[in-house]
């Protein structure tokens, strides 16, 4: 009987569990996590967890998983090695054997250099940093994030929420280049309309104190005060115990259409997936959790039932939230040109296309939720650039009534 075993017990890796028992799988599951967790969701780390004493956010319970679900938990152990001529996981001490495998290790936050001695510098990537962020809040930490990244903007917001001083250090001189190109700007109003000291184009030049955090300095001669330093930095793929293993590891597991990575049995799924996005004719890795769920279910399937793959294509989606902000986007944020074609930036509320040769690529929208997942089916159908802005127009006309 064909053995599935699943390494990384986050989002991907519950999903492709979830996903083979849906698809009537009946064989042995194993799920070998690195965190003594059961899993559980990142999204509400930087968010509602960061405002007070909830609960962690754990997906399922642990009778569900071993019982309903019939997994095998193998948590609090890391794999360190694959060996696909043995078709071998080993973790730890132990050697799993598997017929198909998901590589489902996500990617672990980017850390500064030269700070790891000092109490009160953290990034956000788990369950454990969110707990020691939380407690420094607590406390009513002077806090100072370094990145203006999303999960770096959400951090602000929830010291903020509290009416705790907080500074947020950018290096480049727009915040969200990379994730959404040339909207970054009327996103980073959000922090100066709330109270954040917002820095953009100054680098970090160092991270003082002795057994703690005491202040960061800044290449322009500033110096912060700060008992919490949160460093948003971004995240690198955790494909670490990959090495040696033949597979294709440039910026997470290079995959196919399929999410196969070339290894008979393996795929791979969520932050660490690099694929080919059929929709796009271009290789992706992304770090949503849409696509990282969804990704996961696939690669299950693909890997317990032979014959089962098939090409997984998504328009990329993510979400954060910041002050009573919700920004979304949609598609690839490289661009020749973005129209705000809804609301008003200046209002806090607008919709936002970008063109790439004449196609539609991508949409933020920031507090216009109903209208993302429009111009997202629009991308999917690979809608022309005049084609959207039609649609724009149309949805810009006052609806007579009983019309929608
Ligand atoms: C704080 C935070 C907030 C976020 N907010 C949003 C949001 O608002 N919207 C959005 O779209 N996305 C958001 N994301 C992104 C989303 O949560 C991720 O895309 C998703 O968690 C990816 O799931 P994954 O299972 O691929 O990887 P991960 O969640 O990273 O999980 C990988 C798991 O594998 C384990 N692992 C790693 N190496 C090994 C090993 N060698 N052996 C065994 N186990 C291993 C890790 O410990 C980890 O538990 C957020 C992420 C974070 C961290």
């Amino acid at each position: 009987m064909t053995r599935l075993v699943v390494v990384g017990a986050s989002l991907a890796g519950l999903r492709a569990v979830e996903g083979v028992r849906k698809a009537g799988f009946t064989g042995p599951v194993t799920l070998v996590g690195a965190e003594e967790h059961l899993p559980y969701d990142r999204p509400p780390l930087s968010k509602a967890f960061l405002d007070g004493p909830v609960a962690a956010p754990v997906f399922r319970e642990e009778q569900v998983l071993r019982d309903e679900l019939g997994v095998e938990l193998v948590l609090g152990i890391r794999a360190h090695a694959l060996d696909p001529a043995e078709r071998v996981v080993h973790a730890g001490e132990k050697e799993i054997p598997y017929d198909g495998l998901v590589i489902a290790t996500g990617a672990t936050a980017r850390t500064l250099p030269g700070t790891s001695h000092l109490a009160g510098v953290h990034t956000l990537r788990t369950l454990d940093d969110a707990l020691a962020v939380r407690a420094a809040l607590d406390a009513g930490a002077r806090t100072v994030v370094i990145g203006a990244g999303f999960i770096g903007s959400e951090v602000a917001s929830a010291a903020r929420k509290r009416g705790l001083p907080v500074t947020v250090v950018e290096a480049a001189p727009t915040p969200l280049m990379r994730a959404i190109g040339a909207m970054g700007e009327p996103c980073s109003a959000l922090h100066r309309a709330n109270g954040t000291d917002l820095r953009c184009g100054v680098a970090v030049t160092g991270v003082e104190g002795h057994d703690r955090v005491e202040r960061v300095g800044l290449a322009d001669g500033t110096t912060l005060d700060a008992d919490l330093v949160v460093v948003g930095a971004g995240a690198v793929p955790a494909t670490d115990w990959l090495a040696g293993s033949g597979l294709t590891l440039e910026d997470g597991v290079v995959c196919d259409e399929t999410l196969a990575t070339g290894l008979p049995g393996v795929y791979a799924a969520g932050d660490v997936a690099r694929w080919a996005n059929p929709l796009f004719g271009r290789a992706m890795r992304l770090e949503h959790w849409s696509s990282a769920a969804e990704q996961g279910a696939a690669a299950g399937v693909a890997a317990a039932l032979p014959g089962a793959a098939k090409p997984y294509e998504t328009v990329p989606y993510f979400w954060s939230d910041w002050y009573d902000s919700r920004i979304q986007f949609a598609g690839v944020p490289d661009a020749d040109e973005t129209q705000v074609v809804l609301g008003d930036p200046d209002e806090g509320r607008f919709v936002a296309l970008y063109r790439s040769g004449d196609r539609l690529t991508g949409v933020l929208a920031v507090n216009k939720q109903r209208e993302i997942m429009k111009f997202r089916a629009l991308i999917a159908r690979r809608t022309d650039w005049s084609g959207a802005l039609d649609f724009a127009a149309r949805r810009r006309e006052p609806v007579s009534e009983g019309v929608r």
